[in-house]
């Protein structure tokens, strides 16, 4: 007889767990410990959006809302990405709310991939993508990048892995863990290819309003895009609502349908509160919106000095709230240096590693955290690299140590 292990699905079993998580448990058993592991704003969401759901409860507002999402909220929605992105869809069947981006990137790519249908992926890569194609069948492709290209994809790499069973190119920029942006020409670049080979792009934009420099540009904006691209959009990271789960995607009817059908069977509804709420956010929650990400912008700079002090080499996080530098020259690997910083200083960061294999060599740092909380967290790991450069120098031995071990004993 079979152990219950033995008969849960195997591509389920052989699923490995979420790296991030894994540093999250452990650091959530331990006591003083300063956390730059999650990627989550440490703002609450602002009153005026919580109120408005407290609002909406008094006045019994418990119900089921249409598959699709509140009406009022697709039709703000619709304004929004317009104002803010130039991107243009019928809130009438092109806009679809979720739980989440989470939740909407898992239709999206269900409602896609077709068993064997291959999905480009860049990396390191966010830690759902790869799970997430495998259980719609999909077969992941990722396309590793690199510190000196700034971790960004270029438009050659993604025509070079490209075959005749590629099917969907997974762009998200600002990117998470590396806090890369794609400039407005390499993503025409990367448009043309898409074009050329019929690929259909899921673009990841949860992170758009935490652009620091110019302006965010969706792929779907570029020409020939905008049908051939699902934009996933959510209120998790720009309106520090993640507990509220609520996301949304745009794009084609067809795209749009198809998710829906998925959505109206497994999920139903986004849960009305949270879409009461998203709607305050984006009727009257912008300016708090843009106060947090000024906060971003500054603790950003504030990272990135530290690593230029400690000597830790970083790409400039263009948007996000993530930093991902270099330790390869502290001798330990990602995972060595993450779980030494968390038991011997209390700091946890996520190693590289659970983003893909290039991520090895890295860490990602979020500060989405209190500057009070990031200064202290940078001065513990200022003195941890110290001590094991130190470390690493002394256990190497000396020029002067090996001439003298050549040299024969006397007597
Ligand atoms: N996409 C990316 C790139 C993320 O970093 C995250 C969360 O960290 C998500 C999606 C999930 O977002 P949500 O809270 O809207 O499900």
């Amino acid at each position: 007889m079979s152990t219950w292990g033995e008969r849960v699905n195997p591509v389920v079993r052989d699923m490995p767990p979420s790296g991030i998580r894994k540093f999250f448990d452990l650091a959530a058993e331990m006591t003083g410990v300063i956390s730059l592991g999650v990627g989550e704003p440490d703002f609450v969401t602002p009153w005026r959006i919580r109120e408005a759901c407290i609002y909406s409860l008094e006045k019994g507002y418990t119900m089921y809302t249409s598959n699709q999402g509140l009406k009022e909220l697709r039709d703000e929605i619709a304004r929004y990405l317009n104002q803010a992105f130039q991107l243009r869809y019928d809130p009438h069947g092109e806009i679809l709310i979720t739980v989440g981006v989470s939740e909407a990137l898992d239709l999206a790519l269900r409602a896609l991939v077709a068993p064997g249908d291959e999905v480009l992926i860049p990396e390191p890569t966010y830690v759902s993508y790869i799970p997430c194609t495998v259980l719609a069948g999909g077969v992941p492709v990722p396309l590793p990048t690199r510190m000196e290209d700034n971790f960004r994809i270029n438009a050659g790499q993604v025509e070079k892995a490209v075959t005749p069973q590629s099917k969907v190119l997974l762009l998200a920029y600002p990117n998470n863990p590396t806090g890369a942006v794609l400039p407005r020409t390499e993503l025409e670049n990367i448009a043309a290819v898409a074009k050329a080979h019929d690929l259909v792009v899921i673009s990841d934009e949860i992170y758009a309003q935490l652009t620091y420099e110019g302006e965010h540009v969706s792929i779907a904006r570029l020409p020939g895009m905008r049908d051939r691209t699902i934009v996933l959009q959510g209120f998790s990271k720009a309106f520090a609502m993640t507990g509220w789960r609520l996301g949304y995607a745009a794009g084609n009817k067809a795209f749009i349908d198809a998710m829906n059908k998925i959505h109206q069977y497994t999920m139903l509804c986004a849960p009305i509160t949270a879409q009461t709420a998203a709607l305050e956010a984006l009727k009257n929650g912008l300016k708090e919106m843009r106060q947090m990400v000024g906060q971003y912008n500054h603790r950003r700079r504030l990272v990135m000095n530290a690593f230029r002090e400690m000597d830790l080499p970083c790409s400039e996080p263009g948007g996000a709230f993530y930093a991902f530098p270099r330790i390869t020259d502290t001798g330990l690997s990602s995972e060595e240096f993450s779980e030494r910083l968390l038991f011997e200083e209390k700091v946890a960061v996520v190693p590289g590693t659970a983003f893909g294999p290039s991520g090895e060599g890295f860490i990602r740092c979020s500060y989405a955290a209190s500057v009070s909380n990031l200064v202290e967290a940078l001065k513990r790991m200022t003195g941890f690299v110290k001590r094991v450069r130190l470390k690493k120098k002394a256990s190497r031995p000396l020029p002067a140590d090996r001439d003298r071990e050549a040299v024969p004993h006397k007597g």
